[in-house]
Order: structure tokens, then sequence, then C-alpha cells
């Protein structure tokens, strides 16, 4: 019998993820995606590994579940989770009793996270300033992923196992099966076969909408552009230069995250800053100058240390925060994927999305994640 040919439009984590996976079963896969592997939301990403705080639970077991596939590949041999673990640091007995409260309300019983004494927290990170330490919390399975290795090494392995891919082809339009798409010298082209599953990110809600499908998502226009929008979407990540010394865990303490960069520097989120930007907003060039101010505090060996690049990202946010992970037709010829945290779904998305395309088996974790929750869908 001849094997369901696929065709994957994004090639971002999950789409190279997804491609690598289909092409291991032995199935004909095209990548096609209008820029660079990597080059979107995934370009712009914390990637912090976790299922901390996140609600409601079935979105807190997929997280897990997607920890769960990190490890896996890292214990096969692969090199792109560095599971550091994350440290939570105290410096109030406020803070700390907070702490507490959230250590016991981690309900994931195997996530191991506890509570460390001020002594324990400084002998696992000897750089930080004593000073601010009362307290602190360690998530063991926690870390974070080196996603331009991950998305590189997965794509050379699809290529390798079959995957033909088609970068810089941007997909205008999706009719039945077939896709059109435009390069950026304006040249059209098309790529039919039996299934095309959508996962480019924040692109997918328009090409659903050449179809006449709903997708909802933010839009990423509205919500991202404009100085003074609600800006939920817009995020900056930013690091440092190499450093000698600073955090060795992925590092969380009140208005500041921090973790190793890929580079041997420090990388920054925003989030903690509670800040809500447009991308044109000018303020946001602010941030990255006031987080390494705030991680000084905590590391005072990172005084010579300068803000070597910057990355500004739009989240691909479902409108209810959660994943979207679905047949979006009646005939099952198109499924899309849109998702948050993709980076720590990413394996077990790629896993039981094709086993759900090639077998015809929805994972239970997904059962939350249908597109028919969404009233404007159904
Ligand atoms: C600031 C920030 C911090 C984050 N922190 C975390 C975190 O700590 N942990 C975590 O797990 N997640 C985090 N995320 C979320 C995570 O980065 C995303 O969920 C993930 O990168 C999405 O990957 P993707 O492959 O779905 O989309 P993308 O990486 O956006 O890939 C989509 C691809 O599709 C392509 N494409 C788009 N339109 C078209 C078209 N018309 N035709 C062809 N190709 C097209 C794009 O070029 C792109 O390459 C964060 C995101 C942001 C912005």
């Amino acid at each position: 019998m001849s094997k369901r040919t696929f065709i994957v439009v994004g090639a971002g984590i999950v789409g190279c993820a997804l491609a690598e996976e289909l092409s291991r079963r032995g199935h004909p896969v095209s990548l096609v995606d209008a820029a660079e592997a990597g080059s979107g939301t995934s370009a712009a990403t914390f990637a912090w590994i976790n299922a901390n705080g996140k609600e409601p639970e079935e979105y807190s077991m997929l997280n897990f579940l997607g920890l769960q596939a990190h490890e896996r590949a890292a214990a096969r041999g692969d090199r792109w989770f560095h599971q550091t673990g994350m440290m939570q640091i105290a410096s109030s007995v406020d803070e700390a009793t907070q702490l507490e409260r959230n250590v016991a309300n981690v309900g994931l019983g195997e996530y191991g996270a506890r509570m460390l004494t001020r002594s324990e927290v400084l002998e696992l990170e000897p750089d930080l300033d004593e000073r601010v330490v009362l307290a602190g919390a360690i998530y063991p399975r926690e870390g974070w992923l080196d996603v331009p290795t991950m998305c590189f090494t997965l794509l050379d392995r699809a290529i390798a196992q079959g995957v033909r891919y088609f970068p810089f082809e941007r997909v205008t339009e999706i009719d039945g099966a077939l896709i059109r798409t435009v390069s950026p010298s304006g040249a059209e082209s098309s790529h039919e076969a039996d299934v095309i599953v959508l996962a480019a990110g924040n692109g997918t809600k328009a090409i659903l909408h050449s179809a006449g499908f709903e997708f909802p998502v933010v839009d990423p226009n509205e919500n991202a552009l404009a100085a003074g929008s609600s800006g939920a979407s817009v995020g900056i990540i930013s690091s440092t230069g190499p450093v000698t010394k600073g955090p060795r865990h992925f590092v969380r303490a009140v208005g500041i995250a921090v973790r190793p960069g890929r580079n041997g520097g420090v990388t920054f989120a925003d989030h903690p800053t509670g800040g809500r930007w447009g991308l044109n907003d000018p303020e946001i060039w602010s941030v990255p100058e006031l987080l390494l101010e705030r991680a000084r505090r905590l590391y005072p060996s990172l005084r010579a240390a300068a803000t070597e690049s910057v990355a500004l990202g739009t989240r691909v946010l479902p409108e209810d925060g959660l994943t979207i992970a679905d047949w979006i037709d009646e005939s099952n010829q198109i499924y899309a994927i849109g998702t948050h945290s993709g980076v720590t779904l990413s394996a077990h998305l790629a896993s039981c999305v094709a086993d759900e395309l090639v077998l015809g088996n929805r994972h239970w974790s997904l059962s939350r994640f249908g597109i028919d929750r969404f009233a404007s869908v159904t």
C-alpha cells in the first residue's frame, strides 16, 4: 500500500519536528517555508521547558508530556535540551511563603519540585549575591532548549530521510490538498499531497482564511503592531556576550528570569517586567538594559556584561491561550497546529500529531485541544 503524502507548511520548531517524525515513519513529505527554517517565533523565544503554573490541568499535563519527550530525546543522545533545573529565588519572607505554596501546587507527581535552604541555593548558584537570598526552590526537570540546534538538526535528518525542503516559498492560497506559493522574486509554484499540515505559526490564520476557514488565534497584525495595543503577544529576548561567571541554572526571582545563553552569555525574557508593548513601541528597546540592571543585582559579576543581541517575537496565541491541534476540514485534508509554549510542546506534538495523521489515533493528551471548543468555528 502506498504511504500517505504530506505537505508541512512552516519550518519552525513545530514543523521541523513533525516533518522529521513523518519522514522517519517512511512518508513522503514536502516542507515549505516563507523564509528560512527557524526564523519565525522560534527565533525569538525564551525556550523555557516547563509545565509550571500552567492551567488548566490538561494543559499542564500536555506541557509535562512535552518536557518528558525532550528528556527521552536527550537520553537517546540529542544535545539540545539543557536540563539545568529551574531555581526560583526568594528574597523575603513573603516571597518564601509564596514559593512554598507554588512548590506544593505543582501537582504533577513526578515533577520533583522542592524548597531549598539559603545555603543550598548559594551552593548551587555560587555567583549569586548572598544578600538577595533568603531561600529558594528547585524544579529539577525544567531547563532551556537550544532551538536553532534542534530545528536544524531535525531539518537535516528530515532531508536525509527524503523530505523535500522548499525555503522562501510563501503559501498564498490553499485549495483542497493543493497549496500555491510565491517566492520573494515573484515566482509562483504549487504543491499537492494527500494531507496539508499547517504549522505556520502566525501565518496559519491568513492561509486558512484564503480557503474560508476560521483559525481562532489572536491576529498578530492587530495585536502586535500598534504602540499602546494590548501587546499580549509581543516579547523581547535579549542576551549578553559571553561571561565567565553568572547563572548556572535557569533562574527566576521577582521581576527577572535569566538563563545561560547558547553563546556562553546570559539570556533574559521580558515577561517578568509585566510590560505589554506593540512592536512599534519605542519603549520596548529600554527593556534589555532594565533586565540587565536587575540581573546585576542578583549577579554582581555581570557588572561588565553588555547586551549583545536582541530578538523581538510575536507569540502564536490561540484565543484562549491554549494549544490547537486538529483537523480543519470535514474531508480530513487539512490539519493545523497553533500554540504558545511550542518549544516545550514540539517533540510531544510531533509524535502524537503524526499518530493522528498516519494511524487516525487521537492521543488522549490532545482531547481538550480540538478546534470545535471555539464558538467562532462551530
Ligand atoms: C518572547 C517569547 C517567549 C517565549 N518563551 C517560550 C518559552 O519560554 N517556552 C516555550 O515553550 N515557548 C515559548 N514561546 C513560544 C514558542 O516560541 C512558540 O510557541 C514556538 O516557537 C512556535 O513555533 P512554531 O513552529 O509553531 O511557529 P514559528 O516558529 O513561528 O514557525 C512558523 C513558520 O512558518 C512560516 N510561515 C508563516 N507563514 C507562512 C506562509 N504563508 N507560507 C509559508 N510559511 C509560512 C514562518 O516563516 C515560520 O518559519 C515564546 C514565544 C515568544 C515570542
